[in-house]
């Protein structure tokens, strides 16, 4: 078992025996957090300047789509009512960003379209990352996903960063379908515990981000974990 496997097992561990995981019944709806943010409105920065060659144009759009879903009721599982703001300084709450393809760029497994990645600090979020990928294989060919693909993706993670886990009903927009089969980062939020952040360190730094914008957006956010965990 090599020092990535091992993470990735402790990690599923801690999610399988940490109460209100993505893992239970529909009977309580799963929630990492049920008001992950403390102020309103949640800011959101699109990232248009680091983009991938099949990035298309009309994805922003949308997310702005994706916004107003959760902004007017959404799947009717939240307890608030979220206003988001886009903004533009990628210091915003929650940031999106493409990368061609998702596996290749992140180190996420097959099937993985999209995730997010909250960060947690003392039972709130901080922010949270969401990465999409531009398109995927189907059967032997490449291709880039269309709007109303992009809007699906875009919308699941969007509840995903507003606090939702998954839902086992496949009509909710929060159900893991296959392009949304995302790698074990949401499962992460639950976490306030240090050994758990240790762990997310440990795994953002051996899953080795390829992209060079990501790169430098992850400097920026390394900054940002030290700050907040190593006081
Ligand atoms: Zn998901």
């Amino acid at each position: 078992m090599n020092v990535r496997t091992a993470v990735i097992a402790a990690l599923l561990i801690i999610a399988i025996v940490t109460p209100g995981s993505a893992l239970l019944g529909e009977k309580e709806y799963p929630k990492f957090l049920e008001e992950p943010w403390d102020h309103s409105p949640i800011t959101v920065y699109i990232d248009e300047q680091n983009i991938p060659p099949h990035y298309s144009p009309t994805y922003p759009a949308t997310v702005v789509n994706a916004m107003e879903y959760w902004e007017n009721g959404g799947n009717g599982k939240l307890s608030y009512t979220p206003v988001f703001e886009l903004v533009n300084t990628n210091d915003a709450d929650i940031y999106i960003m493409w990368v061609e393809n998702m596996e290749e760029v992140t180190g996420a497994e097959k099937g993985v379209a999209g995730f997010c990645r909250p960060m947690v600090a003392n039972g709130r979020y901080v922010r949270a990352d969401i990465v999409m990928e531009v398109g995927d294989y189907r059967g032997y060919s490449w291709q880039q996903y269309g709007d109303a693909n992009m809007e699906q993706l875009v919308t699941h993670e969007l509840g995903h960063a507003l606090g939702l886990g998954h839902s086992n009903d496949p009509r909710d927009i929060m159900y893991p379908t296959y392009e949304q089969r995302e790698n074990i980062n949401p499962l992460l939020v639950e976490t306030t515990y240090p050994l758990i952040i240790i762990a997310v360190l440990i795994a953002i730094g051996i899953s080795g981000y390829l992209g060079v914008g990501w790169l430098r957006y992850h400097k920026r956010r390394q900054k940002l974990e030290d700050k907040l965990l190593k006081k």
